[in-house]
């Protein structure tokens, strides 16, 4: 049998390949014929070409559905897919660019100039453009090519895509995901988040990531389900679209961004079957929001680029319930441990490393062996990186990440505990806590808080509320009030930003 990825979408698109798959907020549709037929002719265009097997495709483009079926025919043609951060400029795309060393650059037609530059520079002699209309080379190339293509024989152990991480502890990573890894997890997720007939997803989130481009466009293709394609989010539009959708999946902020709209209600809500979050801690405030504007409960799971998804709260009411401020439990077939600095279990409860193994867990870093063998124990666990702990129920909470970890004086500060008691102050929108340096100390803590919409919150009156409640060594030495917090495209909190600006205060 094929083990490659497209061979098992592909068999999964449903009998009348007439039916709508796609249907765009520029009111587009595309049938499962013309995913089809219009991934084959890239891949043809890509077998024109002439590339060694497993070349790397690297694309930055806005995103549209034809990026997707160019995912698609990279798979196919069995090369490697590499999405990039449509944010990033010259100096990362140069940087990505020698450091993966594609085959294929495809770039938005307004970029084509420098982008070419640096590709060509570095080797690459086939760049494209791919507008999110429908224009640019790309499609013009793949226009003339024929429209039927077999898809490559690929093992389970082949390399699919290169996820470079969202880069919010340093530089990124490539993550080297194989055909295994990804559709083993999403044939477990298909079953664990009960996808069935007749579901319709909402999908807003960017495709350059393992949210919007592997969880769920992985989960409708797999489930031969239609996509309801926002190429931005946009709070309104989202809301409009719920009455014809069963499952939304977002990070946080989207969900905060939509409980600002008074559209959202429970009506509009009620052909709903499920709404997951992931990618940054939700708030209980955020779950507790939405449950009681729209009667859903989100579900809340745990992945990362190397691992896919890891963890997720329970789907099925006899499972358990969702809980908020936790990541549910391990997937079936994730083995999932907490540990201390020695790769050594902690006892239930305790706080440690969060450590994975499973078909899911990637090959390695590309062209990254020694950081490669620092992140695996030598019995072959994952270390995530993620500080986290077990309940007595099962659950996964994570407290931080272990980068983020303050040692105060030789104790161990771990940032989402302080976060949890300052975020549910009065007017207080959301925290971070980081650490900087202190003479002293070694480390202490300082806080960054939001407060919420037309609140006033006092630094000194947050710093006091945390005293007559935590040990001292907890205390943040310093509090700052500030408008908003350092955040990157997937909304997660830039730390490293904070402790940077914060560094030199006890010096
Ligand atoms: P980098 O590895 O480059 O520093 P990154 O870890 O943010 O960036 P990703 O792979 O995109 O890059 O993100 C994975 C991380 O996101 C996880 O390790 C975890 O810290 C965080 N994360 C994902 N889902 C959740 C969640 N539900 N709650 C808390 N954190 C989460
Ligand atoms: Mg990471």
């Amino acid at each position: 049998a094929n083990a490659n990825l497209f061979a098992a979408l592909r068999a999964a698109f449903p009998a009348d390949l007439d039916a709508t798959a796609v249907e765009t907020d520029d009111e587009l549709r595309y049938s499962w014929r013309d995913l089809d037929r219009a991934s084959a002719m890239l891949a043809n265009l890509l077998d024109s070409l002439d590339l060694p097997a497993g070349s790397r495709i690297a694309v930055q483009v806005d995103k549209s559905v034809e990026a997707m079926l160019l995912y698609l025919a990279v798979l196919r043609a069995g090369h490697v897919f590499l999405p990039l951060n449509t944010a990033y400029q010259s100096a990362e795309i140069e940087y990505f660019v020698r450091n993966a060393e594609p085959a294929v650059v495809v770039c938005s037609p307004k970029n084509f100039g420098w982008v070419s530059k640096i590709a060509f520079q570095a080797g690459t002699r086939n760049v494209f453009t791919l507008g999110d209309d429908r224009t640019g080379s790309l499609l013009d190339r793949a226009a003339v090519q024929s429209d039927v293509h077999q898809a490559v024989q690929r093992q389970a152990d082949d390399l699919a895509a290169i996820l470079y991480t969202s880069g919010t502890t340093g530089r990124s990573k490539g993550a080297m995901l194989t055909h295994g890894n990804l559709l083993s997890n999403a044939q477990v997720l298909k079953d664990y988040w009960g996808w069935t007939e007749g579901d319709v997803l909402v999908h807003a989130l960017p495709i350059f990531h393992v949210h919007g481009l592997f969880v769920a466009i992985h989960g409708a293709l797999l489930n031969g389900s239609r996509i309801l394609w926002h190429a931005r989010f946009d709070p309104k539009r989202v809301i409009a679209d719920l009455p014809r959708a069963t499952v939304f999946m977002g990070v946080p902020t989207l969900y905060v961004r939509m409980l600002a709209e008074a559209a959202l209600t429970k009506e509009q809500c009620a052909s709903m079957r499920l709404f997951i979050a992931g990618s940054a801690p939700l708030l209980p405030e955020t779950f507790n929001a939405w449950r009681e504007r729209t009667g859903h409960t989100i579900l809340e799971r745990y992945g990362m680029s190397e691992t896919i998804m890891l963890t997720s709260n329970p789907y099925r009411t006899k499972d358990g319930e969702r809980r908020p401020g936790t990541v549910g439990f391990p997937l079936p077939g994730v083995g999932l441990r907490v540990c201390n600095d020695q790769d050594r279990e902690v006892a239930q409860g305790e706080i440690g490393g969060i450590q994975v193994k499973g078909p899911n867990v990637f090959k390695g870093y590309w062209r990254m062996p020694e950081k490669t063998a620092e992140e695996f124990t030598k019995d072959g666990w994952f270390k995530t990186g993620d500080v986290g702990k077990i309940d007595d129920r099962g659950y996964v909470h994570i407290v931080g990440r272990s980068k983020d970890l303050i040692i105060s004086g030789g104790y161990n500060v771990y940032p989402a505990e302080i976060e949890g008691y300052i975020n549910e102050m009065p007017g207080v929108a959301e925290s971070a806590l980081v650490g900087v340096p202190h003479p002293d100390f070694g480390e202490v803590g300082v806080a960054v808080v939001v407060p919420k919409a037309g609140a006033q919150v006092q630094a000194d009156a947050v710093v006091a509320a945390l005293k007559s409640r935590l040990a001292n060594f907890k205390i943040p030495k310093k509090c700052f009030v500030v408008p908003e917090l350092p955040r990157n495209t997937m909304g997660k909190v830039q730390k490293n930003l904070l402790r940077e600006q914060h560094r030199d205060l006890f010096r």
